[in-house]
């Protein structure tokens, strides 16, 4: 017996979801096709409705911080760059993800509302910094 006979199919992996910015590429996220949430958050039914038949979307790097933390005792990957700011984002056009600001070392540094973009790093997480900041060359 199948055990996963009947379930919804995702239109990406998690391990697709990951790649996604650990490669510096997209954001990648889903969009309900009943009701039209878009979230960041990888799952098989919409948060929202319940609905399966997700599809898959590019989120906007772009958005804005609506909550964070400074993080003074990071996890064994962000030894070396604490402090650092543990933040949530509101991404331009819909979904909520988190994120890390190795820029922002106190609660001073950053406020709720600031203007923030994605910049793929080669460290783990989803990496954003200021949209103030200028993008590097490439
Ligand atoms: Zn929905």
């Amino acid at each position: 017996m199948d055990a996963s006979e009947g379930l919804p199919a995702a239109p990406h992996t998690i391990d697709e979801f990951v790649k996604g910015y650990e490669e510096g590429r997209t954001l990648r996220g889903f969009r309900c096709r009943q009701c039209g949430l878009v979230t960041a958050t990888w799952g098989l039914a919409c948060s929202r409705c319940g609905k399966p038949g997700l599809e898959d979307v590019t989120l906007s790097p772009r958005g804005t911080v609506v909550a964070f933390t400074i993080l003074h005792v990071p996890g064994d990957e962000f030894l070396n760059d604490a402090p650092y700011a543990y933040v949530v984002v509101e991404l331009d056009g819909g979904g909520r993800i988190t994120g890390w600001m190795p820029s922002v070392r106190s609660e001073s540094d950053l406020r709720y509302g600031e203007r923030v973009r994605f910049h793929p790093s080669y460290k783990p997480g989803v990496q954003f910094v200021k949209e103030s900041v200028p993008a590097p060359s490439e």
